[in-house]
């Protein structure tokens, strides 16, 4: 039996989303994609949200909603994808890479502070495999670091840099009472086809209350950013109040995306059995589990990243190729960005990160997805466990 890594889950409803939308005669930006977005700020506890093509638009939004560019820091992780560092580069800034918190795969708060310079003006954190971070300690290292020089007057209301919640990975998951989309400043999430909800490619924003602002003109204002900048009076007239981006979400993504929140609920659950199953028949001597059932945690089991204890980078890479051998697509999450020839050539290097490079040369990513079968999951544990007797 073949075991796949994540294949989308769409069924017969997504089908008939896609068609409705399809026959409205409206199949871009419009009122699909307007409900989409009032159930997911419904869902996030927010009052608006603002849907864009990827969660790499959304970072590179709220990223120029505040104001940053060129001559300007924003520190983040270096255990993400490149799609988080990559948008700091889209707006002109330098991205400022620091490492994970020992025994988690989270940001570390007091590094992160420690990066805090003059220059720095936001802090994306990464909520890995659909663990929320947490948000308080790290506004609060981070406000501390007292080294924040405004350069407008959103960024002087604030008076602290912003901090940007890279939600890839958790759209439904909460920590503490309280849920991905209202923890951060700001909240993107990806809907990208491989991840828990998706609509092909797709993306959104949330954000908590901001000081001095109201959430109406700040969702027009990400509307106006993601469509040229374009503000419509009227059905015959507009303005054009900068050349702005073309990042918007068409409402054949946002139909795909209504069906899948429709079945959310009964995805989760079996992605979350799917967790336990796998944390019962993986023994703890040998494989340290991802913490998807931490305290206070609610995850979204997005990724199930198992440690291998005692495992080298080579024999790691063995065990997964053996596992393709067998029909079980593993994977690994993430390389980090300073093993990268991009990030390279910006000057980071793997010696700088220590503990993020200790995490990913003992990391697996197991096939999960929500159409997993009970069997797929027993297969895959065993195969793993096989081959780790036998290394
Ligand atoms: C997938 C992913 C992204 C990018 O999402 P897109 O919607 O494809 O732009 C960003 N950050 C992380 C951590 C991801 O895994």
């Amino acid at each position: 039996m073949r075991v796949p890594f994540s294949p989308p889950d769409i069924g017969i409803w997504e089908q008939i989303a896609v068609i409705g939308a399809l026959d409205s005669g409206w199949i871009t930006t419009g009122p699909k994609t307007a409900l989409f977005e009032e159930k997911i700020a419904e869902i996030c506890h927010t009052k608006k949200c603002a849907c864009v093509s990827s969660a790499t638009a959304a970072l590179e939004l709220v990223l120029r909603l505040m104001g940053i560019g060129p001559g300007d820091e924003v520190v983040t992780t270096a255990y993400t994808f490149t799609a988080t560092a990559a948008a700091i580069c889209h707006v002109g800034a330098v991205p400022i890479l620091v490492d994970i918190k020992k025994d988690s795969f989270a940001i570390d708060p007091q590094q992160a502070a420690d990066a805090v310079t003059g220059r720095t003006k936001a802090v994306i954190a990464v909520d890995f495999a659909g663990i929320p971070c947490e948000y308080p300690p790290l506004v609060e290292a981070v406000s501390s670091a007292r080294k924040f020089i405004p350069s407008n007057p959103r960024q002087e209301a604030l008076g602290r840099p912003v901090i940007i919640a890279d939600c890839a990975h958790s759209f439904g998951a909460a920590r503490d009472g309280q849920v991905c989309g209202e923890m951060a400043d700001f909240s993107c999430f990806s809907f990208h086809a491989v991840k828990n909800i998706t609509t092909g490619d797709g993306g959104a924003i949330t954000w908590k209350p901001f000081p001095g602002e109201d959430d109406v003109s700040l969702s027009e204002e990400l509307h106006h950013l993601s469509v040229h900048g374009q503000q419509r009076s009227n059905p015959w007239d507009y303005d054009v109040l900068y050349p702005g981006y073309k990042c918007n979400m068409t409402d054949i993504a946002a139909s795909i995306g209504l069906a899948q929140l429709e079945r959310m609920d009964a995805m989760f659950s079996r992605r979350r059995e799917l967790v336990r199953q796998y944390d019962a028949l993986l023994d703890q001597e040998r494989f340290c589990r991802p913490g998807h059932f931490a305290p206070g945690v609610e995850s979204s089991c997005h990724l199930y990243p198992l440690r291998l204890r005692g495992v080298t980078r080579e024999q790691r890479d063995r065990i997964i190729r053996s596992l393709y051998e067998q029909g079980i697509s593993a994977n690994i999450h993430f390389k980090p960005l300073p093993m990268l020839t991009a990030y390279r050539q910006m000057g980071f290097s793997p010696s700088g990160y220590p503990i993020a490079m200790k995490t990913y040369e003992n990391e697996i990513s197991l096939p999960l997805f929500s159409t997993m079968t009970d069997e797929q999951a027993e297969i895959t544990a065993s195969a793993l466990k096989k081959i780790c007797l036998n290394l």
